[in-house]
């Protein structure tokens, strides 16, 4: 099925109730008919009917439909993004082995791996991300695990899914890309050779900014591996946010290709600014990958990273001045956002982390909604003139 009617009848269950929309089961728990029954449960893979924590008929509606999107067997809801890749991680990790990555990650993901993994004594190499080879030469005997995120923050790098798929392969090593910031609809990674995907379902997936939820998809045997780990460290999904996931997901085709246009032209408009030193955004002839993001997208996505020429003080201007938009992180709500990402991050890092994290201070980054693009172009327009030099 095409994306737009697998969003739409990608969750049926086949169970008799007539309900069109889907059922929320709250329940934490279940009456069990018998002895049996209840054994049965009680040492199932991922029962539906025993303890919430273990699964519910609400979350695995909202994950067949996630492992469909992502071309997946299966699929597992969490708690939150980081609970999925926290949990994804810790589960197919252990003490000796050894996992690489990029040097841009989201932060979280970031301090998993160089703050967390080495207290199991799990050890992190994390590469360019731009560089193919890079994360050839980074692979190790002990090597069990090559993470990617694309495109990822700040400058909307890209990394070659199908190139570093192929050479994790080729020795043997599961890879698992974080798909956030391009959702299904953009970027299928599983088609280009990646094992395991996850979201923070937070973002494009729920859609509306009312949810935190994050989700794996990938082969069965290793997403039930995961759930194993999941159950024990307990970062399961709340049936009421899997309920408000799947409503989100019913539009999320065409929410994403809207999003996908009015950043290119926002894009477009902004680096044909004076005021505007830099666009990053992957659509644009002038992004430094923009031949790979045409072979391995099917759009271009809603963020666009902006470098003011007037430097940090216009950047926080600019931020402030932006009436349609609001000022607030996060990301794929039906709302427009913008943040300076150097005043989020200078309470948390010093200024050479920021700097190699490649966050300019001069640079903004905008979320792009659902508004009317010339709304948004009037938007940015009256902000970059109050913003000033
Ligand atoms: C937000 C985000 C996460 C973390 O997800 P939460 O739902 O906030 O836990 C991970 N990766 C990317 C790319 C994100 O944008």
């Amino acid at each position: 099925m095409d994306l737009e009617s697998l969003v739409i009848h990608g969750d049926a269950d086949g169970d008799d109730d007539p309900s069109i929309a889907p059922v929320l089961h709250l329940s934490s728990t279940y009456r069990a008919a018998s002895a049996q029954a209840f054994a049965a449960e009680a040492t199932a893979v991922r029962p539906q009917h025993y303890y919430a924590r273990y699964g519910n008929p609400t979350l695995a509606r909202c994950e067949r439909l996630l492992a469909g999107l992502e071309r997946a067997e299966s699929a597992l809801l969490f708690a939150s993004g980081m609970g999925a890749i926290s949990t994804t991680v810790l589960a197919l990790l252990a003490q000796g082995d050894h996992v690489v990555a990029q040097t841009s990650h989201y932060m979280s993901t970031t301090r998993l791996l160089t703050a967390l993994l080495p207290k199991w004594g799990i050890g992190a190499t994390l590469v360019d991300q731009t560089d193919t080879a890079a994360f050839a030469g980074a692979l190790r005997p002990e090597t069990r695990l090559v993470i990617v995120e694309t495109p990822s923050n700040p400058t909307l790098a890209l990394t070659d899914l199908a190139a570093v798929a192929a050479l994790a392969r080729a020795q043997g090593i599961l890879t698992l890309a974080d798909n956030t910031f391009a959702s299904p609809v953009n970027q299928r990674p599983r088609e280009l050779g990646i094992d395991l995907v996850v979201h923070s379902a937070t973002k494009y997936l729920g859609g509306h900014s009312d949810l935190v939820a994050g989700a794996l998809a990938g082969p069965r045997p290793l997403v039930e591996r995961v759930w194993e780990t999941a159950i024990v460290l307990g970062a399961c999904a709340s049936p009421f946010n899997a309920w408000l996931l799947l409503r989100g997901l019913r539009t999320l085709p065409l929410r994403v290709a809207r999003s996908n246009a009015t950043a290119l032209a926002l894009a477009r408009h902004l680096a044909s600014h004076p005021a505007v030193a830099r666009v990053h955004y992957p659509g644009l002839a002038s992004h430094p990958q923009h031949a790979l993001a045409a072979r391995q997208m099917q759009g271009f996505g809603g963020l666009i990273g902006v470098e003011l020429a007037g430097g940090y003080a216009a950047a926080q201007r600019f931020v402030a001045a932006l009436r349609l938009a609001a000022q607030a992180v996060s990301l794929g709500g039906v709302e427009t956002l913008a943040a300076h990402a150097a005043s989020m991050w200078e309470g948390s890092l010093t200024p050479a982390e920021i700097a190699q994290a490649g966050i300019s201070p001069a640079l903004v980054r905008i979320a792009v909604g659902l508004e009317a693009p010339a709304d948004l172009i009037a938007d940015v327009d009256q902000a970059l003139a109050q913003a000033g030099g």
